[in-house]
């Protein structure tokens, strides 16, 4: 099979590769597609096995930041970069490589923070290049780390689930597993407790566990268990493909919503989670709060306010792909990349930002 043959390709524009031997980067940028406007996405940093496996996740991160930036209503096409880290520290400069390698593309492709990149990381990419964002912002102003409008995000899209699935306007009394406590995890589990819901957590960081055991009287369990657990809404916020063949006739919760890229470990789980009537907010929409502060951040000029206004679209969005589910009979996932290729088909996205 050819490279262009690969089902991975998936449709993409083009795929960059960058090796500076001097500090050590190794980064691949994927641009699945600009019909939208420039290629916004995340840079994630992640010890990979191999080059293979970082292939892998950059080309289907980049083609969910298209389905993402469509279904949040914002004039971006889709991207994402990896950086392939080491068992060695990384070089003092090795943001500013990246940013030289960001700006190469000549603005095809904005990058902002992922998973292992802080918004100190973005400030160095800044210093050699404009195409980037996520960067420290003012009092009242858009932007900043993207980590707690994510979690605003998925609270919201949880709540819309819970009202759909369970008819339950109020999460008051309910129980929700929450997998990973990191940046949005953490957040999402203080919004979760002060609306009275019972936390079950768990995480493979000890010190993140405990600070969320003390702040919300959370319950720990196993990161091997959390999936399983006799919960009402399971909250993956960690790493994605947890939900797959096996995982799936196990599982307890009867609604899924979490910040993690790319749970379903194929599609077809979308339908074995239909099938055992759980209903599943898919990620790129529930998860998109991020990348709706990064993006008014970008286009400058935006309140938090703002983007307050267009994280409360999240909800509606979702309502839409529920009972467009519910209608046509068909999995959440498949209803949600419908309308999204139906969008970038169009050249246009939900609720353009300008027309806000
Ligand atoms: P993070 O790195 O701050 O947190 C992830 C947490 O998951 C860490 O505490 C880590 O220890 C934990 N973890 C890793 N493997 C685990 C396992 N097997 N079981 C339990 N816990 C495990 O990352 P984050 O920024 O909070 O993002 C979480 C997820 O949400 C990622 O998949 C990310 O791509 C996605 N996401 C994040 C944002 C954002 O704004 N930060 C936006 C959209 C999507």
């Amino acid at each position: 099979m050819t490279f262009f043959e690969n089902s991975a390709w998936q449709g993409h524009e083009s795929i960059h590769h960058f090796h500076d031997p001097h500090s050590g980067l190794k980064a691949i940028i994927a641009i699945h597609s600009t019909a939208l406007g420039p290629a916004a996405g995340g840079c994630r940093m992640w010890p990979y096995d191999n080059e293979a496996e970082a292939t892998r996740d950059v080309l289907r991160l980049s083609r969910g930041m298209t389905y993402k930036n469509a279904m949040a209503g914002l004039p971006l096409g889709g991207g994402k970069a990896v950086i392939l880290s080491g068992i060695e520290p990384p070089a003092d400069d090795l943001f500013t490589v990246f940013g030289r390698c960001v700006e190469s593309l000549d603005g095809r492709y904005v990058t902002a923070e992922d998973v292992g990149v802080t918004m100190e990381n973005m400030r160095q990419v800044k210093q050699v290049t404009d195409f980037v964002a996520g960067l420290p912002s003012k009092d009242g102003s858009a932007g900043g780390d993207p980590s707690p409008w994510t979690a605003d995000g998925v609270f919201l899209g949880i709540r819309a689930a819970v009202q759909h699935r369970m008819g339950k306007t109020s999460m008051d009394g309910l129980k929700v597993a929450v997998q990973g406590i990191g940046k949005v995890g953490y957040d999402l589990c203080r919004q979760l407790h002060s609306a009275g819901v019972e936390l079950v957590i768990s995480d493979v960081n000890e010190q993140r566990l405990q600070r969320a055991r003390e702040d919300f009287g959370a319950h720990v369990v196993a990161p091997e268990q959390i999936v399983f657990q006799e919960v009402d809404v399971l909250s993956p916020c960690a790493m994605g493909s947890i939900l797959d063949a096996d995982s799936i006739p196990d599982i307890k919760a009867v609604v899924i919503g979490g910040a993690a890229n790319n749970q379903l470990a194929t599609e077809e789980d979308g339908q074995r989670l239909t099938d055992r009537n759980i209903l599943y907010a898919p990620d790129y929409v529930i998860n998109g709060g991020g990348i709706i502060s990064v993006s008014m951040e970008y286009m400058g000029d935006r309140s938090a306010a703002d983007v307050h206004t267009q994280i409360a679209h999240i909800p509606l969005r979702l309502d839409k792909i529920f009972a467009a589910a519910s209608k046509q009979q068909k999995p959440t996932n498949v209803i949600a990349d419908i309308m999204a290729e139906a969008l970038v088909a169009e050249g246009a996205s939900d609720l353009p930002v300008s027309q806000q």
